[in-house]
């Protein structure tokens, strides 16, 4: 049994930031989110890789408590993603998508997971996470995440997804993008029309923003003075908020802000290095540490 199922894409990443450039590394919407969500709960993945796949890299999932049964090894190659980011590293920028197994994915949720209160569907094709989510009889809280990619390729279907979830998380250039508005407060208010109970605005380095029942909750970026690569901060953000969701079976307000304080401290380490190799290191004592760092910094 999981607390959580994660479905979203696995990646070989190509990463070049103002302080140092990798190539084919692991990364992925999936593997970021259920990495931080594993420093809370027991997750299991859905997903699709290629033949090339490091082996490795499976090992160090399982390794992490993270169930791969939903995890299918295809023929072909594994989706890769290839981006930069200036010195505004708020900013992702596109270089390459190649969706290679992705685009004949047909997922298929294990029976073993299909029990499960939480669902998570990271960013991947808004026609497979509502295939995935349409697999499930029952559930408690689904949360939603996606990109520009798929608002420029996908946004009937993605509407589609938005209408039947719990949360909808999305960065502010996204929210806006969707919305047709520069306002984030009245971007908000417009996704919260579109079904979800609750909206969370993703703002890079500058925070979070938490919109449900008439309530805004904001909390700060941690004030970081090494940042190295931000790529899979917004996943490990969602992965830490929903882990520890799934982990306590509260989805009050109250404990939802706490899960976005717990994200934020998860997303400010995955930031301090390249791929997850940061995250591979942290343990739940270090991300309790950071969270009573962030009430330090806005007591007053
Ligand atoms: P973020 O948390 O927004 O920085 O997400 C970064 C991750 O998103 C990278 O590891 C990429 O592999 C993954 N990614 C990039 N483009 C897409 C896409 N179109 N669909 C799904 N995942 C993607």
């Amino acid at each position: 049994m999981v607390d959580l199922v994660v479905v979203g894409s696995i990646a070989l990443d190509s990463v070049k930031t103002p302080f140092g450039d990798v190539k084919d590394v692991l990364g992925g919407a999936a593997t970021y989110s259920s990495v931080a969500a594993s420093i809370f709960c027991k997750p299991g993945i859905v997903g699709v890789v290629g033949a090339d796949f490091p082996r490795e890299h499976i090992d160090f999932l399982k390794k992490r408590n993270i169930v791969t049964e939903g995890l299918e090894i295809s023929e072909g190659k594994t989706f890769r993603w290839g981006g930069y980011y200036e010195y505004d590293m708020n900013q992702a920028h596109t270089t390459n998508t190649e969706l290679n197994v992705l685009s004949t994915f047909k997922p298929k949720v294990p029976k073993s997971y299909l029990g499960t209160k939480y669902l998570f569907l990271a960013n991947i094709d808004p026609v497979l996470q509502l295939d995935v989510l349409s697999q499930f009889k029952k559930t408690k809280f689904v949360a939603l995440d996606t990109m520009n990619f798929w608002i420029s390729t996908k946004k009937k279907e993605l509407m589609d997804v938005v209408a039947k979830v719990n949360l909808l998380l999305i960065n502010d250039a996204e929210a806006r993008q969707l919305m047709g508005t520069t306002n984030l407060v009245k971007a908000a208010r417009g996704l919260l029309k579109c079904g979800p109970d609750a909206v969370i605005i993703k703002k890079g380095e500058h925070g979070a923003l938490l919109f449900t029942d008439g309530i805004c909750f904001s909390a700060p970026g941690y004030p970081l003075e090494d940042v190295k690569d931000p790529t899979g901060a917004g996943d490990s953000f969602a992965g830490g908020l929903m882990g520890y969701l799934a982990s306590t079976d509260d989805t009050s307000v109250q404990n939802m802000k706490k899960g976005v304080v717990y994200g934020s401290a998860i997303a400010s380490y995955d930031t301090e290095d390249f791929s997850l190799n940061k995250l591979k290191k942290i343990t739940r004592a270090d991300v309790n540490d950071r969270y009573k760092a962030f009430e330090r910094l806005v007591e007053f």
